[in-house]
């Protein structure tokens, strides 16, 4: 049996994050995925590009995960619109603090690649790859967790990274909300003739929900959610049909357009656990919080849980050396929860209120984007909300 002081299950983004955050940490960490190891060293591209916000950039940097990032790879978000239906109306966005871009879009694989870097030359963490883990048991004094192969680890804290339909969650008898949207996310990269310029355009649309994110160049990442059935047809049509598909869906804003990556689809399921931490127990990213992709906050939610949390475990270490102090986890649970829970909230009402295409619910959108635009307050809480 190996003897850890941490096991972080899911070396994901945020199981990275965490491994990374606690690097000067006098810890021995295990990190654990089930993907190969050359899968984590370098990501197949997945079609997400994450909008990061300021405060994650600054965590990225801080955790030295930046620098391993091509200026290439990094395309600045200036400002965002949301659009209603056939309506020329735009409600906007932009950093109105600073004068300077909303943060950045930058490839998940990208970011996985960079963070996985960070950790490969760490001395204090041992990666675990090519299996998945299951936790055996769990006591008042440590937590054992059984590796594919049959290996025993044994830790004292275990710390659960493992998708937002995290299996760790669910033996230790956590609940969570879950909200199945019935749609699919299809995500793709498509060059187009007209400019971007630098603006991310959400455009809710009759049946259909598109986001147009801008990438270096005339490149953007086109997002398109649809009711699953839908998707379906679409996702078999050739790249040629696809493309003049697109150009039909967003009725020529964009002009000509090419398809210039895969196509991933993703089903839409909000996750909210019910309880980020138990008995020698925490969850972080995803497997705490799952959110709906249409605020653009799963990763920087997930970088802020790796970050509270391995704050929590460094003031635990100052005082005594049981990092799975029951005060502290607590102290994790609340501060995250005060971070989330509005946005996932109000992230699931936006989404459903923009799917309902019932006569009453495209008025009550209208007169949604026309309030907020005439509100200065409530607009600036949504731009505070995207730099953290
Ligand atoms: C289309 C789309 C667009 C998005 N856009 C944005 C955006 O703009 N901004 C933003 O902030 N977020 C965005 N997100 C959300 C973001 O991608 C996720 O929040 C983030 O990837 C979650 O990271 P994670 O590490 O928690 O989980 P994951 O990325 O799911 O990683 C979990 C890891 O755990 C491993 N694992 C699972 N079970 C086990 C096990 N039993 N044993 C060992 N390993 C295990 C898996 O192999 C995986 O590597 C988007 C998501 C989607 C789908």
């Amino acid at each position: 049996m190996s003897d850890y002081d941490l096991i972080i299950v899911g070396a994901g983004p945020a199981g990275q994050s965490l491994a990374a955050r606690l690097a000067q940490a006098p810890l021995r960490i295990a990190l654990i995925d089930r993907e190969p190891k050359a899968a984590l060293a370098a990501p197949a591209y997945d079609g997400r590009e994450i909008a990061l916000t300021q405060t994650s950039i600054a965590r990225l940097k801080q955790l030295g995960a930046w620098e391993h990032l091509a200026e290439t790879e990094i395309a600045p978000l200036a400002r965002a619109e949301v659009l209603n239906g056939e309506s020329p109306y735009a409600l906007s966005f932009a950093d109105q603090s600073r004068n300077g871009a909303l943060g950045a879009l930058v490839p998940n694989s990208a970011i996985r690649r960079a963070l996985f870097q960070t950790i490969a030359g760490q001395d204090n963490c041992d990666l675990h790859a090519g299996g998945a883990a299951a936790i055996e048991s769990i006591d008042a004094q440590s937590a054992r967790v059984r590796l594919a192969d049959g290996a025993l680890l044994k830790g004292k804290m275990v710390v659960a990274a493992d998708t937002r339909f995290s299996a760790l969650r669910k033996s230790q008898g956590i609940s969570a909300h879950m909200l199945d949207f019935g749609r699919t996310m299809l995500v793709c990269r498509v060059h187009h003739a007209k400019p971007h310029h630098g603006i991310a355009t959400e455009w809710f649309a009759h049946g259909q929900t598109i986001a147009m994110l801008p990438l270096n160049g005339d490149q953007s990442s086109f997002i398109l959610t649809l009711r699953a059935c839908a998707m379906q047809e679409l996702a078999a049509l050739s790249d040629e049909d696809f493309a003049r598909e697109v150009e039909r869906r967003t009725k020529g804003r964009w002009g000509e357009i090419a398809l210039a990556s895969t196509r991933h689809t993703y089903p839409l399921v909000a996750v909210y656990a019910s309880r980020f931490a138990g008995q020698r127990f925490a969850l972080i990213g995803d497997a705490a919080v799952g959110m709906h992709p249409v605020t653009a906050h799963g990763f920087n939610f997930g970088l802020r849980s790796a970050y509270a949390l391995g704050d929590e475990i460094v003031r635990a270490l100052k005082v005594s050396d049981d990092i799975a102090d029951t005060r502290r986890l607590a102290c994790y649970e609340r501060g995250h929860r005060r971070a989330t829970l509005p946005l996932y909230t109000a992230t699931n009402a936006i989404a459903r209120l923009y799917s309902d295409e019932r006569p009453l619910a495209r008025v009550a959108r209208t007169a949604g984007l026309r309030l907020m635009n005439l509100t200065p307050g409530a607009r600036r809480l949504v731009e505070v909300s995207l730099r953290h």
